[in-house]
């Protein structure tokens, strides 16, 4: 299999008169033992519709390709677009054909616009829109079973978060409504070019059915949304804008069982699910 290096990267940036933006987290991975280790990480198969965002100058696009039946690939940067598919052509003729290349932004893109139907994402995320990108694509993919992706190591730590630690917060508890989520491991910064000034992690995620409740997802993290943007506050106090008053907030939590003199760190997102799920039964 042949894969882009330091040399290649650098090479293909140069003809393509492409300067990495950090804008769009434009930071090109050139070492082959990483992608190669993502690759492993994600454990696709043969029968695997692999999506992936961001294939930049298509590191992680050529180890992809031999192993799964079809890679669509989304990409925001017209000129890294348009390449990829010559890229794919010259460094993988046996398996070009499995590639598709979108040419958008993956925060609106939805079934219609791909193709195929993925089964799993594995992709070094542009860092800026990690945590979107992922919430977006597991509520408009339902095909999404499982995914693994590479981002900034502290979002790594805040997408794997449980109840009860310092940095579990909105992505923890959005995450966990659609996937089991699990840190895969740590990346240094010395595989990118350019080397950002932060280190990554690999994060695994396994679709699992969202928690039973008769509330929307949409309620459910209103309520989310409210109980973290006050932090600090007891959730009789952070939910009172949401409910009306801190008195319908303390209500609406005793009915769903949960002490109104906690915080919403130490919630899982079941409980925020019951929680939406009183107020919306008042409210109808
Ligand atoms: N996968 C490549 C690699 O590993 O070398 C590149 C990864 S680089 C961290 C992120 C890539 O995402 C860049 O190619 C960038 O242009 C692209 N990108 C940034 N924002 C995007 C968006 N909203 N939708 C799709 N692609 C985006």
């Amino acid at each position: 299999m042949s894969l882009l290096g330091p040399v290649e990267v650098r090479a293909l940036a140069e003809k393509l008169n492409i300067r990495p933006t950090k804008k769009l987290g434009q930071n090109f991975v050139i070492d082959g033992g990483t992608v190669r280790r993502i690759v492993r990480a994600a454990e696709v198969t043969g029968e695997d519709v692999a999506i992936e965002i961001g294939p930049g100058l298509g590191s992680l696009t050529l180890a992809l390709l031999p192993e799964v039946a079809k890679v669509v690939a989304v990409e925001i940067d017209p000129v890294l677009a348009g390449q990829l598919p010559l890229t794919a052509t010259d460094m993988a003729p046996e398996h070009a054909g499995r590639l598709t290349v979108v040419h958008a932004d993956a925060l609106r893109v939805g079934p219609a616009d791909l193709g195929a139907a993925p089964t799993v994402l594995v992709a070094n995320l542009p860092y800026n829109v990690s945590v979107p990108v992922v919430l977006h694509l597991l509520a408009v993919l339902p095909s999404l079973r499982r995914g693994l992706v590479m981002v900034q190591a502290e979002v790594a730590d805040r997408l794997a978060a449980r109840p009860g630690s310092k940095i579990y917060g909105v992505p923890s508890v959005k995450a966990a409504w659609y996937a089991d989520v699990r840190r895969a491991g740590p990346v240094g910064r010395n595989v990118f070019w350019p080397a950002p000034n932060v280190d990554s992690g690999l994060v695994s995620l396994v679709r699992r059915d969202p928690p039973k409740t008769s509330a929307t997802r949409e309620e459910v993290f209103k309520v989310i949304d409210a109980a973290f943007a006050q932090r600090r506050k007891t959730l009789r106090a952070a939910l009172a804008t949401w409910a009306g008053t801190a008195a319908a907030a303390e209500e609406s939590l005793v009915k769903a069982g949960v002490d109104p003199s906690t915080r919403g760190e130490q919630l899982g997102v079941e409980d925020f699910a019951r929680i939406a799920e009183h107020r919306a039964s008042e409210h109808r």
